[in-house]
């Protein structure tokens, strides 16, 4: 997950600043609830299909760090949204 931190730099400002990783993984887990939560409240009985979901889930977020100029959905909707 190396790429998801680069999406997060901890000044924004700074090139090659170092990734915010708490930031990150905060994003890439809510990311993963959001997308494995629907799964669940599909199917509150299926442990095995939520967990598949989960292994889609992190295999979509993995596949999307490899597109150029891709942005975390939380960080655009954070910046979107005035605190
Ligand atoms: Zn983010």
């Amino acid at each position: 997950m190396r790429a998801f931190g680069a999406r997060h730099p901890l000044a924004r400002a700074a090139a090659g600043a170092e990734p915010d990783w708490k930031t990150a993984e905060k994003h890439l887990t809510h990311l993963i609830e959001l997308i494995t939560g629907q799964t669940a409240l599909a199917q509150p009985d299926a442990t095995g299909t939520v967990r598949r979901a989960e292994n889609g889930a992190v295999q979509l977020l993995v596949t999307l760090d490899t597109v150029a100029n891709y942005r975390c959905p939380i960080c655009v909707k954070r910046r979107r949204d005035p605190l």
